[in-house]
């Protein structure tokens, strides 16, 4: 388990806003398919995690990525990263 996902989960639930609907290493479209954006939402407020606590709450989200998320992590091989899940290739704009 990467702390890479955990990072990103915190990122994604601090900045919290309809700007970004992906978590960033994080293929988009299986991301999409099993909408885990109302998934994970609904979970993390059943667990009463906000961004008070999300630190506290470390242990949690990465057991909740690595159940979820680990398979849909993108494998990075830039400047194209790979889903191991469903194959779609992504190209880093960066
Ligand atoms: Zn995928």
């Amino acid at each position: 388990m990467s702390m890479t996902l955990y990072n990103t989960l915190k990122t994604f639930l601090v900045n919290n806003n309809k700007s970004v609907e992906t978590p960033e290493g994080v293929c988009p479209n299986c991301w999409g398919r099993q909408e885990y954006q109302g998934k994970f939402f609904e979970a993390v407020k059943r667990e009463g995690i906000d961004t008070q606590n999300i630190t506290e709450k470390k242990g949690w989200i990465q057991a909740y990525a690595e159940q979820h998320l680990s398979g849909i992590e993108l494998s990075k091989s830039e400047p194209i990263n790979t889903c191991v899940s469903c194959g779609l290739k992504y190209v880093d704009e960066k």
